[in-house]
């Protein structure tokens, strides 16, 4: 690999050519190592950006990273293991709704999350709204607590995957980002590496989301399918719409609020929709469930009967978290502003568009989320959306409850609010859009 030259591996890719595993290997192996600098991995990165990857280069790729450092062994942990990721959205919160149900119908899921970068929530955020909870913890604790209670939720191990750790930080500031076969490798290589056998992924599309379009969402989500399944995973991705925020709230300590209502059966539609669709899956795909219909009857009895709420709990205790905020969500973090957005109506008229982007913009002013890596966040402020896309709203009727830090802050989240909001004289259809699936 020594007589390599970056240059020539950069040049090639530049002119639509395509690299071995090895070369692959040798650049990426090269950058982690610091033979190679980064500025010729950030040149070989934007040509991929133009030139893409072929099946068998995102595959090699996506191995690559992968063996770049550790990777969870589950056997002998006597349950079918499973993961989950969403490419990232605004009020994504089902993770914490689908783990425990999942652990409840017999399951090891290890869910390992991020945080929130821009716009977007991050689920380790969310969780540090619950009193005392702590997202890391020690390799060996965490199987003990898998084998005990069958799930864990936990912050991304810097173990694994530190190639994609490095890379990312650098497609970040060199505009290298978007690009399908580099967010397929990095999503896929850490969930490679975290073990599971069954994996779904909820690849969002619209205003609130990485991919725009649904166009592009497919061409991701078939990249993502084809390498789980190249490496032997079971795996399928569902579309989802990201057009408006998922549920009603959108803030770390309201949205755990609204998983655990969720859990307790009195969570929004949409939510429970989006856990079912993908539950059912990973029940089909794991051997828990025969058939769909067994698969959505199994989570929906287990939501029924308590066994998903009370899996939360010993989650959250398992991990050093005060477990009666499943009970008593009033032991959350609480913003001590909370103010009410009315539009400005003559008459009554339904909501056309609740842009999920510029809601989640609005809620990352108010502090819950973080500009730059490192910043602090705001547990308890966000945003409440009374009222959703499809909803008839009459003069003076508020649509919305904006939890602040100050009066000041609350009158900026409402102003935010009124320029995300956008209605119409005509109903409009707030049904959901549908999944589409992707995978056997
Ligand atoms: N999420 C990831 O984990 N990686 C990417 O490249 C993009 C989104």
């Amino acid at each position: 690999m020594s007589d390599m030259n970056p240059v020539a591996l950069i040049e090639r890719k530049k002119y639509g050519g395509e690299l071995s595993p090895d070369e692959l290997r040798f650049l990426v192996d090269g950058y982690l190592a610091k033979r190679i600098p980064d500025y010729q991995v950030a040149s070989f990165l934007m040509a991929v950006v133009w030139r893409g990857m072929t099946e068998d280069e995102t595959l090699a790729y996506t191995n690559v990273l992968v063996e770049s450092g550790a990777t969870l062994d589950w056997s002998g942990i006597g349950r079918p293991t499973v993961d989950k990721h969403s490419t990232g959205g605004v009020g994504d919160k089902t993770s914490v709704v689908l783990v425990p149900l999942m652990a409840a119908a017999g399951a090891a899921f290890v869910k390992m999350s991020g945080r929130g970068l821009g716009h977007t929530g991050g689920t380790l955020d969310k969780l540090e709204a619950i009193p005392g909870f702590a997202t890391e913890i020690s390799p060996a604790a965490m199987r003990a607590q898998v084998e005990r209670i069958g799930c864990a939720l936990v912050g991304q191990s810097p173990e694994l995957v530190p190639a994609d750790g490095a890379l990312y930080a650098l497609r970040d500031v060199t505009g290298t980002v978007d690009s399908v076969p580099l967010i397929a490798g990095s999503i896929m290589s850490k969930k490679l590496a975290g073990g599971a056998r069954s994996i779904v992924l909820d690849v969002k599309w619209g205003s609130g989301a990485f991919m725009r379009t649904v166009e592009e969402a497919r061409t991701l989500a078939r990249d993502l399918v084809r390498i789980g399944e190249g490496a032997g995973r079971a795996t399928r991705a569902v579309l989802s719409s990201m057009r408006e925020p998922l549920g009603r709230t959108v803030g770390n300590a309201l949205e755990i609020r609204e998983a655990i209502d969720t859990l307790n059966g009195s969570g929004p539609d949409d939510l429970w929709a989006l856990t079912l669709e993908l539950g059912s899956h990973l029940l089909r795909m794991s051997g828990l469930a025969s058939n769909e219909d067994e698969a959505r009857a199994r989570l929906t009895e287990l939501r029924d009967s308590g066994a998903g709420a009370r899996k939360l709990a010993e989650l959250i205790e398992a991990q050093h978290g005060d477990p009666r905020v499943v009970e008593d969500t009033s032991l959350l973090p609480v913003a001590p502003v909370v103010a009410t957005m009315q539009p400005a109506l003559d008459e009554a008229a339904w909501i056309a568009e609740a842009d999920a982007r510029a809601i989640g913009d609005a809620v990352l002013a108010l502090g819950a989320g973080r500009r730059k890596k490192g910043d602090p966040v705001d547990p308890a402020v966000g945003i409440v959306m009374l009222a959703r896309i499809g909803d008839r709203v009459e003069p003076g009727q508020p649509v919305a409850e904006v939890h602040a830090r100050t009066q000041e802050d609350a009158d900026r989240g409402a102003a935010a609010l009124a320029q995300a909001i956008r209605f119409s004289q005509e109903p409009v259809d707030g049904t959901g859009l549908g999944y589409e699936v992707i995978g056997a």
